[in-house]
C-alpha cells in the first residue's frame, strides 16, 4: 500500500460529470444539456478577445480593475467588493477553502449544485444536505439543520436543476436566522434571467453574513472563457483575495467579460428571447403530458412518470440528435433538464418529446 495519500474527504468526492456534447454516430446534434446561451457571446466580446491576441506574451492584470469597474458600473455596485474568478466555480471553492475545514459543516439543498459538496469535501469539511419542499429551497429546513459547526450555507437562487427560486423576503429571513459563524452564499448563476433581480447584492450592503456569486457562463455565453465573480463584505473579499491565484484570469477572458457586460443591448435581447421561449417550451411540454415547475432560469426541468420513462425519453431524444441532461445525480431520477435553446431547437425538442409520449401510449 502506498503511503502517499490525499487529504481526508478527497476520495469521497464523486468526480463531476458535465453535460454530454456528443452522441456516437450522430452528427448535427443539438446540445441542450449545459445551460449555454444558444446565441453565443456578444460580438463585442469576440472582438475584444481578438484585440488581445498580439499581447499574449504579457501577464494579465492581477487586480482585475477594468473588469471590476465594468461590473460595478453596470450593476451599480462597489468595485472594491468584487472578486473575479475562473468561473464562479473557483469562487465557490475559495469560499470552502477559506471558511470550512475538518469538523465544520457546509449546508446545501437536496437538489443543489454539485460543486457545493465537492468544495466542502475538498476542504475536509462535512457537507450537509437539507431537503427541499417540492423542489423549492426550504428556509425553515435549512435553519433547523444549522448547528454551531455550520460555516457555509449554499443556495442557488434560481436553483439548478430545478429552475425554482425563493423571494428576497425568504432570503432575508434565512440570513437573519443563521448562527453567527455561518456565511450565506447566494449563487446567482441564473440571476440575469430574472428581470429586476440583483442576485441578493443589496443584502451584502446591509448584512455581514451574505455573499453573492455570479457568472459569465450562462446569459453572457462565455462558458468557454471561465469567468465568474463574487460580491461580499470587505472582510470576506480580503480573505478570498489572499488565497486566489494572482493571475487566475487570462487576458482574453478578462477582455471578453468586460466587453460582454457592457453590451447591455445584447444581454437584453438574450434575456427576452429566453423568457419567451421558456414559456413556449414549458407550455408545449405540458400539452404532451410532461409537467415542469415554473422556471426562472434558462432551462426547464421536465418531469416524467418514472425513472424508466425519463431514461427512455432521453435515449429517444439522443437518437434524434438531441442532448438533454439526466439529473439522477441531483436526486431527480424522473427528470430531464432541458436548456432553453433557440426557437428551432425548442420546437425540435418539444416535437420529439411529443412523438415519444404518443409512441408510449
Ligand atoms: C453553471 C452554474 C454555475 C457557474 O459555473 P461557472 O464556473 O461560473 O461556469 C454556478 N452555479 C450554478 C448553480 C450553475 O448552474
Amino acid at each position: 500500500m502506498s503511503k502517499i495519500e490525499p487529504q481526508p474527504g478527497i476520495l469521497d468526492i464523486a468526480p463531476y460529470v458535465g453535460g454530454k456534447s456528443h452522441i456516437e454516430g450522430v452528427s448535427n446534434v443539438t446540445k441542450l444539456s449545459s445551460n449555454e446561451n444558444p446565441f453565443g457571446p456578444s460580438p463585442a466580446a469576440q472582438e475584444a478577445v481578438k484585440r488581445t491576441l498580439h499581447e499574449l506574451h504579457r501577464y494579465p492584470a492581477t487586480d482585475h480593475a477594468a473588469l471590476r469597474a465594468a461590473i460595478a458600473d453596470v450593476h451599480d455596485l462597489k468595485a472594491d467588493r468584487i472578486i473575479c474568478g475562473v468561473g464562479s466555480d473557483e469562487i465557490l471553492h475559495l469560499l470552502c477553502q477559506a471558511y470550512a475545514g475538518p469538523g465544520d459543516e457546509v449546508i446545501h439543498t437536496e437538489h443543489g449544485f454539485a460543486i457545493y459538496r465537492i468544495g466542502a469535501l475538498g476542504a475536509g469539511a462535512t457537507p450537509v444536505e437539507v431537503r427541499e419542499r417540492e423542489r423549492v429551497t426550504d428556509v425553515d429546513a435549512i435553519l433547523e439543520a444549522c448547528t454551531e459547526r455550520t460555516k457555509l450555507v449554499f443556495i442557488a437562487n434560481p436553483n439548478n436543476p430545478t429552475g425554482t427560486m425563493i423571494g428576497m423576503a425568504e432570503v432575508e429571513r434565512l440570513a437573519e436566522g443563521l448562527p453567527e459563524q455561518a456565511l450565506l452564499v447566494l449563487d446567482g448563476a441564473y440571476a440575469e434571467y430574472v428581470e429586476g433581480y440583483d442576485g441578493g447584492a443589496r443584502l451584502v450592503h446591509v448584512r455581514d453574513n451574505v455573499f453573492v456569486t455570479r457568472t459569465f457562463s450562462k446569459l453572457y455565453g462565455l462558458g468557454g472563457m471561465r469567468v465568474g465573480w463574487g460580491y461580499g463584505t470587505p472582510e470576506v473579499i480580503d480573505v478570498l483575495g489572499r488565497i486566489r491565484g494572482p493571475f487566475n484570469l487570462s487576458a482574453p477572458a478578462l477582455a471578453a467579460a468586460e466587453a460582454a457586460i457592457r453590451d447591455t443591448a445584447y444581454v437584453e435581447k438574450c434575456r427576452a428571447e429566453n423568457t419567451r421561449l421558456r414559456a413556449w417550451l414549458s407550455d408545449a411540454l405540458a400539452e404532451h403530458g410532461v409537467p415542469c415547475d415554473t422556471s426562472t432560469a434558462n432551462f426547464v426541468l421536465a418531469r416524467f412518470g418514472s425513472q424508466d420513462e425519463a431514461e427512455a425519453c432521453d435515449l429517444f431524444l439522443q437518437k434524434q440528435g438531441l442532448i438533454v441532461r439526466r439529473v439522477t445525480s441531483y436526486g431527480l431520477p424522473h427528470g430531464l433538464r432541458i436548456t432553453v435553446g433557440d426557437e428551432p431547437s425548442c420546437r425540435r425538442v418539444a416535437h420529439n418529446i411529443g412523438l415519444f409520449k404518443a409512441g408510449e401510449r
